[in-house]
């Protein structure tokens, strides 16, 4: 499998929304509470004949907060090694938190292309409430909606420029 397209993120932000989007699978688990142990799912894409392999990182235990971030950190680090390309997912609704600021800096060191996608832009009144997102330091922003599906095109096109 070459090209594999990893999303990674805090708890909460739409990671498996999005990968059942991507992957039109039911096999990720979508659910509204943490503390649960979740595996990492590995599902295909395709887009614009392009075929890849999405990662849904959501795996972790979550029984501290520092068990937490470590495990996050850990899948981070997995994504960096084995993927073409990083979705760094983010949410719009609570703005920059400490942990995406870590995560953030770990991608920067990264040499993948890591694509910072704002989720839960529902509607167009949330635009400027994205730009914040530019201060992480990597690049581009992509505004979407995985509960719509909303830009999740616009950011295809980009991602697989990169296969
Ligand atoms: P994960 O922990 O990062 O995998 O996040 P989930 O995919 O489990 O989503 C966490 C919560 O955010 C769920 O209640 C989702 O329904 C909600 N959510 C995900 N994407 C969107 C979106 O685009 N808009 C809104 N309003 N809610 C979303
Ligand atoms: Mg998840």
């Amino acid at each position: 499998m070459s090209n594999i397209v990893a999303i990674v993120g805090r708890p909460n932000v739409g990671k498996s929304t999005l990968y059942n989007r991507l992957t039109e699978s039911r096999k990720a688990i979508v659910d509204d509470f943490s503390g649960v142990t979740r595996d990492r799912h590995y599902g295909v894409a395709e887009w614009l004949n392009h075929n890849f392999t999405v990662i849904d990182t959501g795996g972790y235990v979550a029984n501290s907060d520092d068990v937490f971030e470590v495990a996050i950190r850990e899948q981070v680090d997995i994504a960096i090694e084995e993927a073409s390309v990083i979705l760094f997912v983010v949410d719009v609704t609570t703005g920059i938190t400490d942990l995406d600021d870590e995560i953030a800096t770990r991608l920067r060191k990264s040499k993948k292309p890591v694509f910072v996608v704002v989720n839960k832009l529902d509607n167009n009144s949330q635009v400027a409430d994205a730009m914040v997102f530019y201060s992480l330091g990597l690049g581009e922003i992509y505004s979407i909606s995985s509960m719509t599906g909303s830009g999740t095109g616009e950011l295809l096109d980009e991602v697989v420029k990169h296969f």
